[in-house]
C-alpha cells in the first residue's frame, strides 16, 4: 500500500524571519495530521534553521538539490553527507528549473540519484515534458525516456524507496495545471512504463503530480488512483494552503 507524500519546494525563497514563521505555521497546522507524510525542501542555507524548528515535529526535512561528490574542490556544490548531518533525507533532483537553466541531463540527473541512493536518501525525482512537447503528443515518451535514464543505469530496483514527481513544465508556477483526468493517464503509463521491468516496483513507488497544486484543486488529484501526493512550489509559501494540500491528501487515501 502506498503512502502519500505531499512536498513542498520553497525554490530560491526565504529569510531566517520568513523560514521561522513558515516551519512555525506548519507546525501548529500540522500537528496531529495522520495517513499523509509532509517534507519540506527550503533552500540549503536554511537547513539547519529548519532542523531546529522542526525537531519536535514529524514533518521531514528535505533539499532542492545535490552534487555527485561528497567533498573536494567542487566550489559551491552540495554534499550528500552535508544533507544528512542538517537532517534532511527528501532531496530534489531532476527538477525542470535545473535541467533547463543548469543544463542538467538525464544522465547526470541518474548520476544524482544514483549518489543519493549510495548515501541512503530520498531522491525526489522530477520528470516532465515541456509544452511543445506536450503538444506534440510526447509527453509519455519524454516521462519514459527521463525514467529509463535511471533504471538504465542503475537498474529498476532503485526505484524502490524513491519518489517520482511527474511535474509537467507547462504547468510549474503558471496556474494552468493538469486536469486530475490527464495527471491520472499519465502517471498509469509511467507505472506501466516500470512495471515491464518490474511490477512490484511499479506497484510501490510513489509517484506525485506536480505543477500549480493549490487547495482548491488538491482533492481532485489525490483521488486519482495513481496520484500519490504532491510537490507543491508556490502555496507551499503559505502554512494554511500547504497545510490544507497535505490535509487533503490524508483523506483522499484514508478511503
Ligand atoms: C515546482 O516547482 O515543483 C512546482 C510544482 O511549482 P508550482 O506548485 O508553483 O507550480
Amino acid at each position: 500500500m502506498r503512502h502519500p507524500v505531499v512536498m513542498g519546494n520553497w525554490k530560491l525563497n526565504g529569510s531566517k524571519e520568513m523560514v521561522t514563521d513558515l516551519i512555525k505555521g506548519l507546525n501548529a497546522e500540522l500537528a496531529g495530521v495522520e495517513g499523509v507524510d509532509v517534507a519540506i525542501a527550503p533552500p540549503v542555507m536554511f537547513l539547519g534553521l529548519a532542523e531546529e524548528l522542526l525537531s519536535d515535529s514529524k514533518i521531514i526535512l528535505g533539499s532542492q538539490n545535490v552534487d555527485v561528490n561528497a567533498n573536494g574542490a567542487f566550489t559551491g556544490d552540495i554534499s550528500p553527507v552535508m544533507l544528512k548531518e542538517f537532517g534532511a533525507t527528501h532531496i530534489i533532483i531532476g527538477h525542470s528549473e535545473r535541467r533547463e537553466y543548469h543544463n542538467e541531463s538525464d544522465e547526470f540527473v541518474a548520476k544524482k540519484f544514483g549518489f543519493l541512493k549510495e548515501h541512503g536518501l530520498t531522491p525526489v525525482f522530477c520528470i516532465g515534458e515541456s509544452d511543445a512537447q506536450n503538444e506534440a503528443g510526447e509527453t509519455e515518451a519524454v516521462c519514459n525516456r527521463q525514467v529509463d535514464a535511471v533504471i538504465n543505469a542503475l537498474g529498476v530496483d532503485a526505484l524502490n524507496g524513491a519518489i517520482i514527481a511527474y511535474e509537467p513544465i507547462w504547468a510549474i508556477g503558471t496556474g494552468k495545471a493538469a486536469t486530475a483526468e490527464d495527471a491520472q493517464r499519465i502517471h498509469a503509463a509511467i507505472r506501466a512504463h516500470i512495471a515491464e521491468k518490474s511490477e512490484e516496483v511499479a506497484k510501490n513507488v510513489v509517484i506525485q503530480y506536480g505543477g500549480s497544486v493549490k487547495p482548491e484543486n488538491a482533492a481532485a488529484y489525490f483521488a486519482q488512483p495513481d496520484i500519490d501526493g504532491a510537490l507543491v512550489g508556490g502555496a507551499a509559501l503559505d502554512a494554511a494552503s500547504f497545510a490544507a494540500i497535505a490535509k487533503a491528501a490524508a483523506e483522499a487515501k484514508k478511503a
